[in-house]
């Protein structure tokens, strides 16, 4: 079966792990060193905090091999810091931090501001039967930008979010796909509802078939 890695240099990795391993049939493992990056067949990319994982990134030896995987084309799946991360470009990072490229976005970083700092909401997400989705956003990046390979799959709805920034937030991009590499600003692995992790662990197992 397919191997799912989740980055555990800091972050919600144990969250990841339970909603990668209830996909079924495919196996989830934490990474933190570059031996067990290759043996994986995909990678989770945890909220946290950018900078930090950036700079671990360096300090464990991940950040070359892990530019080079995801350009090679490995699925990749980023939430929150995850997506801030696989972004080309980040607005409002520190200048020293480092990306790993994946998706050709520009994302602002802790974009929401003060009275929306953290929030959540109901959202539609491309692709996805079902329910609304309950997107919880933790000091959360949005997408500025997006290249013309890039597919949206959810915005921030109107009239959802109540406060002085609410205008800046409606119909802010929040969840990306481009090929094999997703992000969403907000964490569905503390929500209990799967359905996002189930769309990436499907195309991993996709990839795995077309190998
Ligand atoms: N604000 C964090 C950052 O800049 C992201 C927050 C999160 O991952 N929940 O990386």
């Amino acid at each position: 079966v397919p191997v799912i890695g989740v980055l555990a240099l800091q972050g919600d990795v144990r969250e990841h792990l339970a909603a990668v391993t209830a996909c079924g049939d495919v196996r989830g493992v934490a990474v933190r060193r570059p031996s067990e990056l290759d043996a994986v067949d995909a990678l989770v990319i945890p909220g946290g905090e950018s900078t930090t994982m950036s700079r671990l990134l360096e300090v464990f030896d991940l950040l070359d091999p892990l530019r080079d995987r995801i350009a090679a084309g490995m699925p990749a799946y980023g939430s929150c810091a995850g997506m801030i991360l696989l972004a080309r470009e980040v607005l409002d990072g520190r200048p020293d931090q480092q990306q790993l490229g994946g998706l050709d976005v520009v994302v602002r970083r802790n974009a929401f501001g003060r009275q929306v700092d953290s929030f959540e909401t109901d959202l539609r997400f491309r692709g996805l039967l079902g329910d609304p989705m309950r997107a919880v956003f933790i000091r959360a990046p949005w997408v500025e930008s997006t290249g013309p390979g890039v597919e949206v799959l959810a915005t921030v709805p109107r009239l959802t979010v109540t406060g002085a920034d609410a205008g800046a937030a409606a119909g802010r991009v929040v969840a990306v796909r481009q090929g094999s590499v997703i992000a969403t600003a907000f964490h569905p692995e503390l929500t209990g509802d799967l359905r996002v992790h189930g769309l990436f662990c499907d195309l991993v197992k996709e990839s795995a078939r077309a190998a």
